[in-house]
């Protein structure tokens, strides 16, 4: 039986944080291999300007920063897998990551899986994504110039999206399904004061309607009296929160009750030893490119020490 290769460290997913940890382990020379994920770059290849990563006066677009980054980390050695991982197993050393029919041993692991957004679970909605249902206003916001549109949540990120939308839509309906938010006063008080936001509280999304090619209406369901209408409009941004992606580690890496990993205070250490997450799979505070970086670095300096410390052959 031929010897496995034992990596000093496997880097999961491939946004900020991985490659930021994958930046700092290399120039450390430890080799890392980083299995990026076949949708490789996370959130940040949805996002249009990014204006406040530090260092880029004039903005860079998401797939431009996320681009330079893995340039700048295979320059010291990185080695990539563009494939999802579909199994890990924790419970012996090395640890052993299986990629489909390919299994990966490492001394050490970095989670940096990142967080989706989460939708409705509409089957219209999904037939209607990328044709005016979109999560990402950011992204899709100038596509909707002079019309009407829908933002769904209560928290933060819905006021802040309907605000946002006001730059391009002509009206802006805030739909949510009570009338108590999660969004902190002042942004619900600035999203009530924008004369192009109006509320519509206790409705629920029941069918996104649309011509085959483009959205045109809404079914929303009052969610006290149970009465259906209909409100025209040529879009719809979901607005309902995150899920962060740690189904792989159900049951084996302590989580909080919204499934984001738990790193101890002030490091990337999860439960498991020589195991670091960084990036937005921990991190349901924060959730900003620059942060994930942040911790990216952090979890390859956590790394690099345990290896120093625990690893005799490094
Ligand atoms: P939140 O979890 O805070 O809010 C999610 C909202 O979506 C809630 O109003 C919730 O309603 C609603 N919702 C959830 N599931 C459904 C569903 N299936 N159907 C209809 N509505 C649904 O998520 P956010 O993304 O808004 O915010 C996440 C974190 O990021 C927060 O800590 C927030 O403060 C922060 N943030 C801060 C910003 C800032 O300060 N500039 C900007 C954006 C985010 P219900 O309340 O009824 O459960």
């Amino acid at each position: 039986m031929s010897e496995q290769k034992v990596e000093n460290v496997i880097i999961i997913g491939s946004g900020p944080a991985g490659l930021t940890s994958a930046l700092y382990t290399s120039r450390a020379n430890l080799e890392p291999l980083m299995i990026e994920g076949e949708e490789a770059g996370g959130q940040l290849m949805i996002t249009n300007d990014v204006e406040n990563y530090p260092g880029f006066e004039h903005g860079i677009t998401g797939p431009e920063l996320i681009a330079t980054l893995r340039k700048q980390a295979g320059r010291f050695g990185t080695r990539f897998i563009t494939k999802n991982v579909t199994q890990i197993d924790f419970s012996k050393r090395p640890f052993k990551v299986t990629v489909g029919k390919d299994e990966y041993f490492a001394k050490t692991i970095i989670i940096s899986t990142g967080a989706s957004a989460k939708y409705l679970g509409l089957p219209s909605e999904k037939q209607f994504m990328g044709r005016g249902v979109s999560a990402c206003a950011t992204c899709d916001g100038a596509f909707f110039k002079n019309v009407e549109v829908g933002v769904v949540g209560g928290g933060d990120t819905a006021m802040e999206e309907a605000n946002f939308l006001t730059r391009f839509a002509s009206k802006v309906y805030l739909i949510h399904r009570s009338d108590s938010f999660r969004a902190s006063k002042i942004m619900v008080d600035r999203a009530r004061k924008n004369p192009k936001i109006e509320f519509i509280t206790h409705a629920a999304v029941e069918e996104v309607l649309g011509d085959g090619r483009s959205v045109t209406a809404v079914k929303l369901k009052n969610t006290q009296s149970g009465e259906v209408n209909e409100k025209k409009m040529q879009g719809l941004f979901i607005a309902i929160g995150h899920q962060p992606n740690t189904k792989l580690f159900k049951g084996v890496l302590d989580m909080n009750d919204a499934g984001y990993l738990v790193t101890k205070p002030g490091s990337t250490y999860t439960n498991v030893d020589g195991v670091f997450a960084a990036g937005d799979v921990q991190d349901p505070i924060y959730r900003q490119a620059i942060t994930a970086a942040g911790t990216g670095c952090m979890a390859a300096i956590d790394c690099e020490r345990w290896l120093e410390a625990n690893d005799e052959a490094h």
